[in-house]
């Protein structure tokens, strides 16, 4: 939406008096594509890590997640927004797990 549709909106839909409205209207929206842009980013990621979880086999996106390998710098979740190539740099030598073996290579001590 361009700057001149947006203040024509705001205005339409209230204006000082209902602030904050375009936003949370448009909330559900921004999430949506936000998600979608994520589930992109992470089947190329995980194509690129070899599809499925190292240990047992699993392949849904849903539930693979990624090892670092070594040095951890940053945590995915709080990177997901950068463009896929700051990505593929962030986990070239990560390992794909799925939640469960990821879990338990964090907590074997739990186990034993
Ligand atoms: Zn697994």
């Amino acid at each position: 939406m361009s700057r001149e549709a947006a203040r024509k909106w705001y205005w339409e839909h209230g204006g000082k008096e209902k602030k904050g409205t375009y936003n949370k209207v448009h909330l559900k929206e921004r999430k949506e594509k936000e998600k979608q842009r994520w589930k992109r980013k992470k089947r190329v990621l995980v194509d690129m890590l070899g599809g499925k979880c190292k240990k047992c086999g699993y392949s849904k996106l849903s539930g693979l997640t990624f090892h670092h390998n070594g040095a951890k710098r940053e945590n995915i979740s709080d990177i997901r927004t950068r463009p896929l190539e700051a990505l593929k740099e962030e986990l070239k030598d990560a390992e794909l797990l799925c939640a469960n073996c990821h879990m338990e290579l964090h907590y074997k001590w739990l186990d034993s």
